[in-house]
């Protein structure tokens, strides 16, 4: 006979590891509360689905996770984005690299990836069973009833894959799990500043941000939105402190540079500019690595005018438009949500898992992963890779 196995939670997590089972050892539910499953799959990457990240090996990997960087260091040296290649290439799905090292699949559309997973689902012979919640899990003397808006279902094993909402993680604490509690992490920071207003879209290729009263620093590229500061150099500090962040109301100050250069660096190319090009007007002067858009902002803020020859620059000119460029603090009102990409700091304590294969230490025959877990990344692919790494290593537990 074959062993029952319920996965709660049709998405990325959940499918990946019934992709994966024995479908000759174990008969499989999906039990999925939408009428349709994987749908942050569907809108992942912004239709494309950024699959997972060219970053291949586990030590430098770990480095993107805010959360469950030292637990995800035994999964990825068992399962990383080589692997995830191999694996959708193998089911003619192909992925490509792109410049920026995200991984998108060849299509560049996410359904290839759930088209990708309903078949081998289909073939196997699993069920799926939509618009059907899951409520309460109780455990009965081997086994686990499941119960739903539908009626109750008879597990031999539970693969806990429902993502953070807090009403899945409850149900986790019935069972008496402990949890962190849940914070929006990736997100970006609403700034009202002239030196921003009516530059929305303006990137940079390379900039420092640091929020002082948390210690902290990030760099990468920035862009100025409608509402103030996004770009990698952002998310990344977002993800990191979205704790800390929560907790200050995301009212903080932040310090930029939008420049690559120190401050005492970029006096000196000034004085250097200064003395080859004494006659030209500092508007035509574009001295650093901006666009021009922004160095006449940088002028119009540092009330400097553009017509001015370069030569008459005072210093107390040149200290101002440098500190603007330098090390411009902003006051930091609010936060905002990126490309609709919400990602949960907090979920299921993490020492509550064996990292092994991604079974409870608490219950018994009963694995949980994904975004359910303490466990999160900046953007860029790493967070469906923790999901595919996590369900492999469960799959390959159960498939013995
Ligand atoms: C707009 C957007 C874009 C994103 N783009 C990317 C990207 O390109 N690359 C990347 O790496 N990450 C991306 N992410 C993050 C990524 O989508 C998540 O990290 C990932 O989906 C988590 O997978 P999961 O299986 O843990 O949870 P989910 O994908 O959220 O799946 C959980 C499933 O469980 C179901 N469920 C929950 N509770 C119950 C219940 N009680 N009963 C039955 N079913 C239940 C839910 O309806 C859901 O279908 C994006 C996120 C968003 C919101």
């Amino acid at each position: 006979m074959k062993k029952k196995i319920i996965v709660v939670g049709g998405g990325a997590a959940g499918f990946f590891c019934a992709a994966n089972l024995d479908e000759k050892k174990y008969e499989v539910k999906i039990l999925e509360q939408n009428s349709d499953v994987l749908q942050k799959v569907k809108i992942s990457g912004g239709g494309r689905c950024n699959v997972t990240h060219a970053c291949f090996d586990p030590r430098d990997l770990v480095k993107f996770y805010p959360r469950g960087n030292k637990e995800l260091l035994s999964v990825f040296s068992k399962f990383q984005p080589g692997d995830t290649m191999e694996w959708f290439a193998n089911r003619n799905v192909p992925l490509k690299i792109e410049n920026d090292n995200r991984i998108f699949p060849e299509s560049n559309s996410s359904q290839s990836i759930i088209n990708c997973f309903k078949k081998e689902i289909q073939e196997k012979n699993f069920e799926i069973v939509t618009k059907t919640t899951v409520r309460e899990i109780q455990k009965t003397e081997n086994q686990y009833l499941v119960k739903t808006n539908i009626g109750e279902f008879i597990a031999d094993y539970i693969i806990y894959t429902t993502g953070s909402s807090p009403k899945s993680l409850k149900i986790l604490e019935n069972l008496g799990h402990k949890t962190v509690p849940a914070v929006p992490s990736l997100f970006t920071f609403n700034i009202h500043d002239e030196l921003l207003n009516e530059l929305p879209g303006t990137s940079f290729e390379w900039a420092e941000v640091s929020i002082p009263k948390l210690k902290i620093e990030e760099s990468g590229p920035l862009l100025i939105t409608h509402w103030g500061l996004s770009g990698p150099a952002i998310l990344k500090i977002s993800a990191w402190k979205a704790r800390e962040l929560f907790d200050l109301n995301y009212q903080f100050e932040i310090k930029v540079n939008f420049s690559a250069e120190t401050i005492e660096d970029a006096e000196i190319i000034f004085a250097e500019f200064k003395q080859q090009h004494p006659k030209k007007t500092i508007g035509q002067s574009k001295i650093f690595n901006v666009t021009q858009r922004f160095w006449n902002q940088l002028l119009a803020v540092s009330r400097i005018n553009p017509e001015k020859q370069v030569a008459q620059i005072s210093q107390k000119e040149m200290r101002s438009l440098l500190d603007q460029l330098c090390r411009k603090t902003f006051k930091v009102e609010g936060k905002s949500t990126f490309k609709d990409e919400f990602v949960t700091a907090g979920g299921v304590e993490l020492k509550e898992i064996n990292f092994k294969n991604m079974s409870s230490k608490i219950l018994e025959n009963f694995y949980i992963a994904g975004e359910v877990l303490n466990i999160d990344a900046v953007t860029g692919g790493f967070n469906f890779q923790a999901c595919w790494s996590e369900a492999w290593l469960m799959a390959e537990d159960l498939n013995g």
